[in-house]
Parts: structure tokens; sequence; C-alpha cells
């Protein structure tokens, strides 16, 4: 079967694939609050508010949150000199946190360090806090027309498919890039008229409305006479995913902690696995760990606790590894201190919290919700 894996192919067709993508997005472009309209230069600024509220966040959910922050911070120097309080205060309910944080640092910098103005090319965009690979090439092609193709998920598919890419992810990403460059349409680098950033956000486009993960729409879909998948039949196999390995079990203890109708969390360090996220305290995940080594190490609370070991544990999947642990629930007296390093949150308020699934899972049961 004819397959894109050992090397690129150029086929006469291939040669149009950028022109067919452009005229397709010409016609069929998703109105976004964050896209300027045909033939507008992309406001930096929005780009790259939309690219970070857009990592982890479906466009639905981060369109009302991108109109807020723009009528509050109409500009990069604004939200440079809001505090980043403010900045939490408005992001409440997109969840992970840290790229709150990130979006303040970075908006810091570009205003006290660049006057106001974002770098135009990938590597200074890469330079600044929270901005990434992926968010750098989207930043640079669609605000600055830099020939630099951005390779999300949905690009992923897309190009896959087209090049019917047998070798399986994570290894394939490099190809798929190169690939993924051949869409490009053609212009000089930084050419005002550089159409770049169009080709990505038409491929970005194709890939949520078209050449969906499941029953893909191939027969709407600008390149469907030059896609390999589409040829073979198998396009929805695309692309190919390596076996997951899962390691060894870990197990621990989570200890939720009510004082009345509120719930003792902290944060997570902000580098590693869930980093910056909330957790109810728990031990460390550890293989081999028995009950009585996790229980040891609930939070040290001023005052008698008495701890109640709830029946069954909670297990949750990780890429790595599965974890299952163990939830001790005490209720504490009213104005008890929240430990080094912990606070006290309103049960309520959960939802504003970042917190990652398996913490669901956690308070849900210890609260017996
Ligand atoms: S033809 Fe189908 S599988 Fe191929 S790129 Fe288009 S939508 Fe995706």
């Amino acid at each position: 079967m004819p397959s894109a894996n050992k090397k690129l192919r150029h086929s006469d067709a291939s040669a149009s694939r950028p022109a067919l993508l452009l005229e397709w997005y010409d016609r069929h472009r998703r109105r976004l609050p964050w896209r300027p309209l045909a033939g507008e230069h992309a406001d930096p600024y929005r780009v790259w508010l939309s690219e970070i509220m857009l990592q982890q966040t479906g466009v639905k959910t981060v369109g009302p949150y991108f109109e807020k922050f723009i009528a509050r911070w109409p500009n990069v120097e604004a939200l440079g000199g809001a505090s980043l309080d403010d900045v939490l205060r408005m992001w409440a309910g997109l969840g992970y946190y840290s790229r709150a944080r990130n979006l303040h640092a970075c908006a810091v910098a570009v205003r006290n360090e660049h006057g106001g103005v974002f770098p135009d090319t990938e590597e200074g965009l890469r330079a600044l806090p929270g901005i990434g690979p992926y968010t750098a090439s989207a930043i640079a092609a669609i605000a600055f027309g830099r020939q630099t193709m951005p390779v999300d998920g949905n690009i992923e598919r897309v190009v896959s498919r087209l090049y019917a890419v047998e070798e399986p992810l994570p290894q394939a990403k490099p190809l798929i890039q190169q690939l993924a460059a051949t869409l490009l349409g053609p212009a000089r680098a930084g050419d005002v008229n550089s159409r770049a950033g169009d080709s990505a956000q038409a491929l970005m486009d194709l890939g949520s409305s078209i050449c969906t993960p499941k029953k893909p729409a191939c027969v709407l879909c600008p390149l469907n006479e030059d896609c390999l998948g589409r040829a073979r039949g198998d396009q929805e196999s695309f692309p190919r995913k390596a076996p997951k390995k899962t390691g060894a079990l870990r197990r621990g203890a989570a200890f939720v902690v009510t004082r009345g109708s509120e719930l003792l969390v902290r944060s997570r360090p902000e580098k590693g696995l869930l980093g910056g996220m909330t957790e109810v305290p728990t031990s460390d995940w550890l293989a081999d760990q028995d009950d009585k080594a996790a229980a040891k190490q609930a939070p040290a609370i001023k005052g008698a606790t008495r701890w109640h070991r709830k029946a069954g544990v909670v297990t949750h999947v990780f890429t790595h590894f599965p974890l299952e642990l163990v939830v001790h629930t005490a209720s504490v007296p009213a104005r008890t201190r929240a430990p080094q390093g912990m606070r006290w949150v309103p049960i309520a308020t959960l939802k504003d919290e970042a917190l990652p699934n398996v913490m669901r899972k956690v308070i849900a049961h210890g609260l017996g919700l």
C-alpha cells in the first residue's frame, strides 16, 4: 500500500494542495472572535491570547473568555499592567491555572522588555513565558506571516491521513511536521503578503470540521482527490498510535478534610505531573506502598483529627502508570488553621479550581457526592 513512511512523495496533484486548501479556506473559514476578516492583518496580541486560551480548551468555551479579556485589557500593555490576582479571577473556570500565570508573566515581559511589541520570530516568541514550539509557530505564521506550520492534534490527523503515515505517534511527529509544511501557501519568509497563517488556519478548520476523528466528511474535503488514506479506505485508522506502555501500578492515600463547608487543598508544584493544579493533600504515589505507610503521610493538622478510611479505592490511569488511592476523610472544627502550603476553599466554588480528573474522583468519593 502506498504510504509516506519512508520518504516524502510529491505527485503533480500534491503541488496544488496548498492552493486548494487556501481556496477552500476563503470560502469556508470559520468566524472566530480572534480572527480578523479576510484581507485584514491579524493582531499578535489577539492571536497570542487566543492560542494560550485554546490550549486544552475548546473554541466554544474560549469565545466568551476571550471577549471578556479583550474588553478589559485591549492590548498587551494593559494586560501586562494588570495584577496577577485580577487575571486569575478573570480566568476562573477556564482551568489549567498555570496557563493564566504564564499568560500574565508573558504580558509583563512583552510590556517591560519588548516595549509592548511581540517578537516576530519563532525563536523570539519561544523565549517568552508559556510559549512552546506549537504556540510560537502558530503566532509566527498567523500574526507575522512566517513560513511555518504549527502542528496540533487536528493537523496531525489531517496530514497523517492525507499521506497515510504508517509510523505511529509520537515517533511520527517530525515526519508529520515536514509533510505539514508542504501544505503552506507559497511566500517568502516574513513577506507581508504571506498566507502562511491562512494555510495553518485552513488546516485547523479542516481538522475540526471535516477531517474529524470519526466519520470524516471526505466528500466535502478540498483535498479528497489526493488523499492516500481515503484512497485506501482506511482513513479513520490514522494517525497510527503506538500501543500504550503502562507502568507499574502506584498506590497512595488522599486526605479529604472538611471544615464546615470548606475543603483543604493545596497546589501541586509548577513542574511535573499535573503541574500547578489543585489537589487535596496526598501521600507519595509509589509502587509497592502499603496503606499504613501512605496513611502516615496525612497532613499535620493542629488538634486531634479523627481520620475515617472510606471503603473502596479511587483508580485513575495516567499516560505512564495506573494509580490507586485510598481515601481518608476528617472533619475539623471551625477556625482550624490550614497546614503550611495548604488552604481552605469553599466546596461550592470547587468548580473554579484547576482540579484534575483524578482529584474530582477523590473528592467525590471522599464527600460521598
Ligand atoms: S479526504 Fe477525508 S481523510 Fe483525507 S484529508 Fe480529506 S477529510 Fe481527511
